[in-house]
C-alpha cells in the first residue's frame, strides 16, 4: 500500500484541474486500500455543511448532490474535531447520519481524515469498507493523501473552480477576498495586468467557455498567431545577415507549425469542439505533441520537441498578454500581478500608471516587497491562492495594509475603500507640513531618521520627505540591474551621486549583500539553503577582487566631500570576518591615498543579523565604530522562519517578544561601550516599531522614504518616557499579537492612532 503513495502524490501534483484530482483520488484510494468506497467532501465555510464533490463506490444517479447538514454525521465530526476518525462500525456510532441517498449503512467500517489548509478544515477524505476495520497503516496512508490535497483544494475553492450547491453558492458574494501577506502599505484600486515572464504550458488551467464566447477565443488565437509569426519573422530578419540560406530555412519549417493544416489547426478544432478557452486549447494540443516527440528515442525528434514547446509557450505568452502588449504601456490604473515581481517589471513601466502590485510568491521582507515600499506602491505578496490564468483585466483592490486583495469588488466595497484612501490623502497633506521640522520627541530628544535606498530615482523622494542621512545603501541593487559586475568607475559615479545629493549628511554604504533571495543574474549562486549559505560578507571575503573594487569606489566617491562615509558589513557571524574586512578596507584606503585622492578613513560598522553575535557584543564593539541592527534577517534567524516563504509568513514576527528583548539588550550594550546604534530593518519604519526602538534608546532609525514622515509625526508627539514605558512593557508580553495590540492601544490612548495605517480594518465591511 505505502509503495503506491509516491505515484499517487505525483499524479495529484501533476494535474492542474482539481476536480480531476478529486476523481483520481477517490478511485485510486479504494483500489489501493482494497475497500469499497472513496469520497471527498468539501466544507462550506459559511454554513458548515459538508458537500461530496467526488465519490467512487456509491450507486448515485449522475448529478445527485450529497450534502451532509451542519453538525451531522461522522464526516461532520471529523471536520469538527480536526482529526482522523477510524470507526470500525458506523452503526454503533452515535454520530452516524443515515443519508437518504447513499445506502451508507452497508459500508460499516469508516475512515475519515480532515484536509487542512492553514489551520482550517477545508474538506474530509473518507474510505469505507463492508466489514474489516481500517488499520493504522491505512490511516497513515489516507492522512498523507489528504495532506497533499490541501493547497489544491483551498485554491480551487478560492477560485470558485469548485462551486458548492446552488443554495450555498447563493450566499457566496461574487466578490472574493484572498489573503496574502502585507508587502507594502496603502490601498490601490485598479485593473489587473498580468506579467508572466515565461508562459508555462503545464500550468494552464482547463477552462470551458460558453458557445457564445467561442468566437472571441478563436479571435484571440488569431491575434496571438499573428503576433508570434511576426516575432519569428523579426528574428529571422535580424539573423539574415549572419547565417546562411540553409539555416534560414529552419525558421520557415518552424513557422509552418503555426499553419492551419498543422498544430495551429488542431488548436482551432480543440476550441470549437471541446469548447476550451484558447489558453487551455494551446496548452493541451502543444503538450500532447511535445510529449509524443519527447518519448521518441531519436535525438532529432527530441530537438523538435523543444521547438514545439518553444512555439507553444510563445503563443501562450502572447495570449496571456493580449490587451496589454498591444498598447505597449500600462493602463492608467494598473495593478501588476505576477508570480514573482522583479525590479525589471517595475522599472520597465510608467510608474505613474502603476498603482499597486500583487505577487504569488514572496513575503513581507522579500526584496520585491522592500522595493514596492521604496516606491510607495501598495503591494500584497504570497497570494498563493490566486489563479493567474483567471485574472485578465479584472477589477481588483490591493490592501497593502492587511495583505488582502479583493477581486471583483462590489461598488459598495469600492466606496468603503475610497473612504480609506481619502483618509490617507488627508493625512499625507498634514505630514507634508512637518517635512522640514526636526525629528525630536516632545521632551526634546533627537532621533535620527535616515533612509534605506538603492536606486538613484529614490534620492529626490527621500530628500523631499525630510531624510537626514542614508542609513542603508543596498549596493546590490545597482549590481542587480546590470548584466555584469559594474566597474570601479561605474560604481564610484553611482555612489557619488547619492553622496553629493545628501552632503553634508552621513551616508552608510553597505558592502555587497548578495545571496539569499538576492541573486545577481550574472553570478548565480545555486544552493539548497541560500539563507544559510554563501551570503553577504562571506561572498565578499572569498572575493577580495570584488570587495576591494567596491571599497575603493566608495572611498573615491566620498573624496573632497564633507559628508561622513560609514561602511557597513552585512551578515557578520565571526569577529574574524570583521578583522579581515577591516584589513581589506585599510588596503583599499592606502591604495586610494597613494593614487592622490583626498579621502578620510570611513567609520566601520557591523550589521547585527546573525544571533550568534549577541554573545560576542563586547568584542564586536571593540572592532567597529557603530552597530546597525538588520532586524529583517535577525528575525528570520532568531525565529528560524524564512522571510520569503508565504507558508510561514504568519510566524515571521518582528514583534515577537524575544526580538524586542534582543533589541533592548543590543542598545544597552552598545551604549555601555560608548557606541551609537541604529536599526535599518523594516520594523524601524513602522509606527509601532519606531516607538519601541525609541523606547530602547536607538540613535538612528533607517527606513523607506515612504514611511519616514509618519514616523516623524509620532516622534514629535510622544515623550521619551512614554516610549520607554511602552517598550519595556511590550517586551514582557507573551506573543507578537499581544505586543502589537498593546502598542496600538497605548498609541490610541495618546491620541496618536491616526498614524497607525489603516487602523480601521475593512474586514468589518464584509
Ligand atoms: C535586514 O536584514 O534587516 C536588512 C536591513 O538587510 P536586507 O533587508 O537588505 O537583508
Ligand atoms: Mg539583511
Amino acid at each position: 500500500m505505502l509503495d503506491a503513495l509516491p505515484e499517487l502524490i505525483r499524479l495529484i501534483r501533476s494535474e492542474p484541474d482539481f476536480l480531476k484530482v478529486a476523481h483520481i483520488v477517490v478511485t485510486r484510494v479504494p483500489d489501493i486500500l482494497g475497500c469499497e468506497v472513496g469520497s471527498l467532501f468539501v466544507r462550506d465555510q459559511s454554513t458548515n455543511t459538508m458537500h461530496m464533490i467526488a465519490n467512487d463506490g456509491y450507486e448515485l444517479p449522475p448529478d445527485q448532490e450529497i450534502i451532509v447538514p451542519a453538525g451531522k454525521g461522522i464526516v461532520g465530526l471529523v471536520a469538527h474535531r480536526y482529526e482522523p476518525l477510524n470507526v470500525p462500525d458506523i452503526l454503533a456510532n452515535p454520530h452516524f447520519y443515515d443519508h437518504p441517498d447513499t445506502a451508507d449503512e452497508r459500508y460499516r467500517a469508516f475512515l475519515g481524515v480532515p484536509v487542512m489548509h492553514r489551520r482550517s478544515v477545508v474538506g474530509v477524505l473518507t474510505a469505507q469498507r463492508f466489514e474489516d476495520p481500517f488499520s493504522e497503516d491505512e490511516e497513515g496512508f489516507l492522512t498523507s493523501v489528504a495532506a497533499t490535497l490541501s493547497s489544491g483544494l483551498s485554491k480551487a475553492l478560492d477560485n470558485r473552480e469548485i462551486r458548492l450547491s446552488a443554495e450555498s453558492a447563493a450566499i457566496v458574494r461574487p466578490e472574493r477576498v484572498i489573503r496574502g501577506v502585507a508587502g507594502s502599505p496603502g490601498i490601490a484600486i485598479g485593473h489587473t495586468v498580468l506579467m508572466q515572464p515565461s508562459a508555462n504550458l503545464e500550468a494552464v488551467r482547463d477552462r470551458l467557455v460558453d458557445v457564445d464566447a467561442l468566437g472571441a477565443e478563436l479571435q484571440k488565437l488569431d491575434i496571438a498567431l499573428a503576433s508570434v509569426r511576426a516575432e519569428i519573422q523579426g528574428i529571422n530578419l535580424s539573423m539574415s545577415d549572419h547565417v546562411g540560406e540553409e539555416e534560414l530555412a529552419l525558421f520557415d519549417a518552424y513557422l509552418r507549425i503555426l499553419d492551419d493544416d498543422a498544430i495551429a489547426g488542431e488548436v482551432r478544432t480543440e476550441i470549437r469542439e471541446s469548447k476550451h478557452w484558447a489558453q487551455s486549447a494551446v496548452a493541451n494540443v502543444f503538450t500532447k505533441h511535445v510529449r509524443a516527440l519527447e518519448s521518441s528515442k531519436s535525438s532529432l525528434m527530441s530537438e523538435r520537441a523543444k521547438d514545439v514547446r518553444d512555439l507553444g509557450e510563445r503563443l501562450l505568452h502572447s495570449l496571456q498578454v493580449i490587451g496589454h502588449r498591444s498598447t505597449g504601456a500600462l493602463p492608467k490604473d494598473a495593478i501588476v500581478v505576477a508570480q514573482d515581481i522583479t525590479p525589471a517589471m517595475i522599472a520597465e513601466h510608467n510608474l505613474e500608471h502603476l498603482k499597486g502590485l500583487v505577487a504569488i510568491s514572496g513575503s513581507i521582507n522579500s526584496h520585491s516587497a522592500i522595493l514596492a515600499r521604496a516606491l510607495n506602491k501598495p503591494a500584497v505578496m504570497g497570494v498563493t491562492n490566486l489563479d493567474l490564468s483567471d485574472l485578465e483585466d479584472a477589477q481588483i483592490i490591493v490592501d497593502g495594509y492587511y495583505g488582502e486583495v479583493v477581486l471583483h469588488p462590489t461598488s459598495e466595497t469600492i466606496d468603503r475603500y475610497l473612504e480609506l484612501v481619502q483618509h490617507d490623502q488627508e493625512f499625507a497633506i498634514e505630514l507634508e507640513q512637518i517635512r522640514d521640522q526636526p525629528s525630536e520627541t516632545k521632551d526634546g530628544r533627537r532621533v535620527n531618521l535616515w533612509v534605506n535606498i538603492g536606486m538613484v530615482s529614490e534620492i529626490s523622494r527621500s530628500l523631499d520627505r525630510g531624510a537626514e542621512g542614508i542609513g542603508l545603501f543596498r549596493t546590490e541593487i545597482p549590481f542587480a540591474s546590470r548584466d555584469r559586475f559594474p566597474t570601479e568607475e561605474e560604481q564610484r559615479q553611482i555612489y557619488r551621486e547619492h553622496m553629493q545629493a545628501f552632503e553634508p549628511r552621513p551616508v552608510t554604504m553597505r558592502t555587497l549583500d548578495i545571496g539569499g533571495d538576492k541573486p545577481l543574474p550574472y553570478f548565480p549562486i545555486d544552493e539548497e539553503n541560500p539563507y544559510l549559505g554563501w551570503r553577504g560578507i562571506r561572498v565578499s571575503l572569498d572575493h577580495p577582487d570584488i570587495f576591494l573594487v567596491q571599497i575603493r569606489a566608495m572611498l573615491k566617491a566620498n573624496a573632497e566631500l564633507d559628508g561622513i562615509l560609514r561602511i557597513m558589513l552585512p551578515m557578520i557571524t565571526t569577529i574574524d570576518e570583521i578583522k579581515s574586512a577591516k584589513r581589506l578596507i585599510k588596503q583599499a584606503f592606502d591604495e586610494v591615498i597613494a593614487e592622490g585622492f583626498n579621502v578620510k578613513f570611513p567609520l566601520i560598522g557591523a550589521m547585527i543579523e546573525v544571533p550568534a553575535l549577541l554573545w560576542q557584543l563586547d568584542s564586536v564593539c571593540e572592532e567597529v565604530d557603530f552597530l546597525a541592527v538588520g532586524s529583517n534577517d535577525l528575525t528570520q534567524y532568531m525565529l528560524a522562519v524564512s522571510r520569503n516563504n508565504p507558508k510561514v509568513a504568519t510566524l515571521y514576527q518582528e514583534f515577537h517578544p524575544a526580538i524586542l528583548q534582543t533589541l533592548d539588550h543590543l542598545a544597552s550594550v552598545a551604549h555601555e561601550k560608548g557606541h551609537g546604534i541604529g536599526i535599518c530593518g523594516e520594523m524601524a519604519g513602522t509606527v509601532e516599531g519606531a516607538v519601541v526602538c525609541i523606547g530602547f534608546g536607538y540613535d538612528v532609525l533607517s527606513m523607506n522614504a515612504t514611511n519616514l514622515p509618519r514616523v516623524k509625526w509620532v516622534i514629535q508627539r510622544i515623550t521619551t518616557f512614554s516610549a520607554s514605558r511602552i517598550a519595556k512593557r511590550a517586551k514582557q508580553l507573551d506573543d507578537a499579537e499581544s505586543v502589537l495590540t498593546y502598542i496600538r492601544n497605548q498609541l490610541s490612548a495618546l491620541n496618536l492612532e491616526k498614524a497607525i495605517p489603516h487602523h480601521e480594518h475593512p474586514e468589518i465591511f464584509f
